[in-house]
C-alpha cells in the first residue's frame, strides 16, 4: 500500500501515507462511485450551484488579467502552472521557492474494455475494487526504487481497479471495464503497454485473451489530459519529507501565495495528492464556506468557481481555479 506513495519506499513519507490509506480501507473500504468519479465533481457542483454559486469551464486560464476583479482567486494548480499565472506578482523569495518545487514519477495509464471480468487466480483479487499487484515486498521495493532512477522494471509495481465488477453503468451487460497504470520516470514517453498486461497475465492467466479494445496514455498525453500532472505526476508534486508539510513552499500558511488575494490550494498544498481527503482539507478546515484569510467575507452567495478547464465568473467575490 506504501507503494501508492509513487516513491521509492526506502523514503521516510512512504509508511505514513501507506497507513492512511489502509486506514480509510479498514473503516469504509475503497469505494467506487457509480458512474464513475466524475459523479462526485457532478455532485459537488449541483451543491455549490444550489448554493447560488456559477461555474463556467472549458477556458484555460494563462494569465492573470483573464480572471475578473476578485477579493480572493483561489488556483487548484501546481506551482509551474502558478508561476506563469501570477509569477510577476510575487515575491522574489516565493517565486524562488516555487521554482524549485519538485515533481515525482509519472504514470502509464491503459484503460479496457473487457469482454469478460479478469480471471484473477485468487478469489480476493475476483473480488476486490482495486489492486496493487507486485508479488513480494521485495519485489515491489526493488522496482519502484528502479523507476524512481529512471530505470524500467521488467515486472512494475501496478495499480488496477476493476469498477465494473460492482458498477454495471460502467460497461454494457455481460461486458466489462478495468484500468491499471505502473509509475515510470516523470516526463516517459516509453510504452509501457506490454509490461503492464504481462503483469496482469501472471496474476491472471488468460486475461490477455478477454482484452476487446485499449486506451493507452504516456506521460505527456496524461499530462494533455490534465495540466495539473506535470510530467504524468498525479500527486501534484513528490510528496517526500520535505515537501509533505511545506508543500508548495515553506510558510505559516502554505495556502497563501506572497500576493494578497491569491491562494493556491491544489494538491500542491497539505495534504497532497489525492481526491480522497483533498477537497475539504485543502480548501481549510471550514471548507468552501469557511472565511478565507485576508479576503473579507466569502459566504457561499458570493462565489464563482471554476472546475475543470477555468472560469471567467461575472460575479467578483471569490474565483477558484
Ligand atoms: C488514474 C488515476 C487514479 C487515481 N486514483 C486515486 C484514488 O484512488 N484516490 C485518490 O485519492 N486519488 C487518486 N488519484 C489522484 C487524484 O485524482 C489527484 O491527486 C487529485 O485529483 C489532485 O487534485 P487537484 O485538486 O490538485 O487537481 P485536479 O483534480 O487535477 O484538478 C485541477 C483542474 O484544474 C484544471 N487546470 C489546470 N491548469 C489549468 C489552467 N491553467 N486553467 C484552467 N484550468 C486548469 C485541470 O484541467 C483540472 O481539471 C488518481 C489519479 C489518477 C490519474
Amino acid at each position: 500500500m506504501a507503494a501508492h506513495a509513487i516513491q521509492p519506499l526506502s523514503n521516510l513519507t512512504t509508511s505514513a501515507i501507506g497507513l492512511v490509506l489502509l486506514t480509510a480501507g479498514h473503516l469504509r473500504g475503497w469505494p467506487i462511485p457509480k458512474g464513475g468519479s466524475g459523479q462526485i465533481a457532478q455532485a459537488l457542483a449541483t451543491y455549490f450551484q444550489s448554493l447560488g454559486g456559477k461555474i463556467e469551464t472549458n477556458f484555460y486560464v494563462e494569465s492573470l488579467q483573464q480572471l475578473p476583479s476578485s477579493h480572493a482567486v483561489l488556483f487548484d494548480i501546481t506551482p509551474r502552472q502558478l508561476l506563469k499565472i501570477a509569477g510577476h506578482t510575487f515575491s522574489p523569495l516565493y517565486r524562488w521557492q516555487l521554482e524549485r518545487y519538485r515533481y515525482g514519477m509519472g504514470i502509464f495509464k491503459i484503460d479496457w474494455a473487457l469482454d469478460a471480468p479478469i480471471p484473477f487466480t485468487d478469489e480476493n483479487c475476483r473480488n476486490a475494487g482495486t489492486l496493487h499487484l507486485g508479488n513480494t515486498l521485495q519485489e515491489i521495493t526493488d522496482t519502484e526504487k528502479l523507476s524512481s532512477q529512471g530505470g524500467y522494471p521488467e515486472k512494475p509495481f501496478v495499480l488496477l481497479a476493476q469498477q465494473s465488477q460492482y458498477d454495471p453503468s460502467r460497461a454494457p451487460e455481460g461486458k466489462h471495464t478495468a484500468w491499471a497504470y505502473c509509475h515510470v520516470p516523470n516526463g516517459s514517453t516509453r510504452d509501457r503497454t506490454e509490461a503492464i498486461e504481462n503483469q496482469v497475465e501472471r496474476f491472471a492467466p488468460g486475461f490477455k485473451d478477454r482484452i476487446l479494445a485499449r486506451h493507452v496514455m504516456n506521460t505527456a498525453q496524461v499530462q494533455e489530459h490534465n495540466p495539473n500532472y506535470i510530467g504524468g505526476d498525479i500527486n501534484g508534486g513528490i510528496l517526500d519529507i520535505t515537501q509533505l508539510f511545506t508543500r508548495p513552499a515553506l510558510r505559516f500558511s502554505p495556502y497563501r501565495t506572497s500576493t494578497k488575494g491569491l491562494y493556491i490550494c491544489s494538491s500542491s498544498t497539505p495534504p497532497g495528492g489525492g481526491r480522497t481527503w483533498h477537497v475539504r482539507l485543502s480548501c481549510g478546515p471550514q471548507g468552501l464556506t469557511g472565511r478565507i484569510p485576508d479576503s473579507g467575507k466569502s459566504d457561499a452567495n458570493s462565489l464563482s468557481v471554476s472546475i475543470g478547464r477555468g472560469s471567467v465568473p461575472e460575479n467578483r467575490c471569490l474565483s477558484l481555479l
